[in-house]
């Protein structure tokens, strides 16, 4: 069927590869049997279903992101249909509004995100989190000096909380997780995004 217009294409999913957890999404991403692309410049974007925004530190991926021209292709590769999802450092730059800070972000997402939100006594913890939407089982998640989502506008849906805060939320085709699944071997959250990056815009 090579060459058919009626061949599915494969899905290719790109990490953002400035800093951070690179490598543990690509393995997931490939544990789960998708290919996965290191993506550091506007060309590495083509033909991408989907855009992963890994931890690291949000104001240095921001100022990088500005500073080569990748935020505006992110976001008009997104305008097209191409899915994002943000872990921890990601969901902030996902965010449209961030509690006391003007940094540079994508704004995405219609969330608001607090930074460092879980207190200096537990600054890293990993926890089971309920998320129905995504299993029946609680998935395992690493928080590391993580933020939450303080505020979600109309069209974005809550898929799990932690102690009242809303750790993961979708808005369509964007997705934010304040957790870290691709550190302890879950697969599951990296397997709803890829399902919504295949799926047609
Ligand atoms: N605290 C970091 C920030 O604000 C995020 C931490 C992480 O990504 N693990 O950018």
């Amino acid at each position: 069927m090579t060459g058919s217009c009626t061949t599915a294409k494969p899905t290719r999913i790109g990490v953002l590869a400035y800093q951070g957890d690179v490598r543990e999404h690509m393995a997931t991403l490939e544990a789960i049997g998708v290919e996965a692309v290191r993506a550091n410049k506007a060309e590495h974007l083509e033909g991408l279903a989907g855009l992963i925004i890994p931890g690291g530190e949000s104001t240095t991926m921001g100022k990088l992101l500005t500073v080569f021209g990748l935020d505006e292709e992110i976001r008009a590769r997104h305008r097209q249909g191409m899915a994002v999802f943000g872990t921890c450092a990601g969901l902030i730059l996902m965010a449209k509004r961030i509690e006391n800070s003007e940094q540079a972000r994508l704004g995405l997402m219609d969330i608001t995100a607090a930074r460092n939100a879980f207190g200096r006594q537990i600054q890293s913890f990993e926890t089971d989190i309920d998320a129905p939407a995504i299993g029946p089982e609680p998935m395992r998640g690493v928080f590391i000096r993580a933020p939450y989502i303080s505020d979600v506008g109309e069209g974005v849906e809550v898929l799990a909380r932690f102690n009242d805060r809303i750790v993961l939320a979708r808005q369509g085709r964007l997705l934010a997780a304040a957790f870290h699944p691709e550190l302890i071997g879950e697969t599951r959250l990296h397997r709803y995004f890829v399902d919504i990056a295949a799926s047609a815009p």
